[in-house]
């Protein structure tokens, strides 16, 4: 049942909730997890199934919307079409996933009978050996296999695609040909500075607007799609139909229409993807907070924000780097990407 909506010092209402549900993963990709060794969240500290459902319930309550599932990766989370299970139940208008692909072939039967809405699976490369330089592990097939059979069981699916200068920005027409082919909606997304993604630099950003004209040139004409509201993608369609989006969160970011919390898989909430410091709600769960007061809680954290994470960011010109260096991550894990849920 709805309360109150929250909505921030910005004026913006709170209706997406990325819900990560674990901090580990399958893949080390080199913009997210490029060390050898992490230090994960304790077991103890993880949010139980019942814990975040009673949670989503307060989110509910004060205007969420949509709900996404994402890690780490979400599915090496034991049992996690039982929790779909659980949330499927909300009045929410999407129950989404964010997966790298590798468990979808096994587990895309349940996930859909569960009451997922849509999957979206990030695949960078249609090649093996970029792949495996990219991820460090040898897994593509798997990746490919898992996008196939999400179709098969009638699971809508979209893809992720983050282009990187000098490692797969000669894709950008065969990474749409296999979502045409895929019947799957593509988004390229701008490689970002957050946390975990030690090695960024600017000159390795593929931009929106390189993208766009490079797709001119070798495409056709793209035309921009209208109505995109708060949604973080801009839509564009090619010459014969295709849709397609961007996500240039690096060279335009759209923090104005934020619309997005995130809660890490110990419960804590950040009210921007660069934010540094959380809310911790697992601990007033865990210490018997009412409904009420946790709905309060969210109402008052949520109408004291004022980020615009990216736009600081874009601010810093040439001073631009990465978000944190190893040290500080080590010191900090909830500042990963892996952490806090992309
Ligand atoms: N493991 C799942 C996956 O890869 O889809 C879900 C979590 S992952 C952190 C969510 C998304 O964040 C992925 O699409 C990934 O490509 C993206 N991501 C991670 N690091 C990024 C970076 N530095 N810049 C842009 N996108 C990034
Ligand atoms: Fe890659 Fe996602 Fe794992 Fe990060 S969390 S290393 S983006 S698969
Ligand atoms: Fe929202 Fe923060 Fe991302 Fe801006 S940087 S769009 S405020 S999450």
């Amino acid at each position: 049942m709805r309360t109150r909506d929250a909505i921030d010092a910005l004026r913006r209402p709170l209706r997406n909730l990325r819900l990560s549900v674990t901090d580990r993963c399958n893949l080390r990709c080199s913009y997210c997890m490029p060390e050898d060794t992490y230090a994960w969240l304790p077991t103890p500290e993880i949010l139980r199934f019942e814990e975040i459902a009673a949670l989503v319930d307060r989110f509910i309550a004060v205007g969420v919307r949509k709900v996404r599932l994402t890690g780490g990766e979400p599915l090496v989370r034991k049992d996690l079409p039982a929790l779909i299970r659980m949330l499927a139940l909300k009045p929410l208008d999407e129950l989404t996933l964010t997966t790298n692909g590798i468990l979808l072939e096994e587990l895309c039967g349940e996930l859909k009978a569960a009451g997922l809405t849509r999957v979206t699976v990030s695949l960078d490369t249609q090649s093996r050996a970029r792949f495996l330089k990219l991820a460090r592990r040898d897994l593509h097939a798997q990746v490919l296999a898992g996008i196939s059979a999400a179709r098969r069981v009638g699971l809508p699916v979209k893809l992720d695609t983050v282009l990187i200068h000098g490692v797969n920005d000669d894709e950008v027409v065969t990474m749409l040909d296999f979502a045409a082919e895929h019947d799957a909606e593509l988004r390229f997304i701008e490689y970002m500075d957050v946390g975990g993604a030690t090695h960024w630099s600017m000159g390795q950003v593929v931009s929106r607007k390189e993208i766009l004209d490079r797709l001119a040139v070798k495409v056709g004409p793209v035309e921009a799609l209208p109505g995109r509201g708060s949604a973080p993608a801009e839509r564009f369609r090619l010459p014969d139909g295709r849709a397609f989006g961007i996500i240039a969160s690096t060279t335009q970011p759209f923090c104005a229409a934020c619309d997005r919390a995130r809660l890490t898989a110990d419960g804590q909430l950040l009210t921007c993807l660069y934010a540094t410091k959380g809310l911790d709600l697992k601990g007033a769960l865990r210490r018997g907070d009412s409904p009420a007061a946790l709905e309060q809680l969210l109402l008052d954290t949520w109408g004291k924000r004022s980020d615009r994470g990216a736009e600081e960011r874009l601010a810093l010109r040439e001073a631009r780097g990465p978000l944190a260096t190893q040290s500080e991550l080590r010191a900090q894990p909830h500042l990963e990407m892996h952490t806090r849920g992309g």
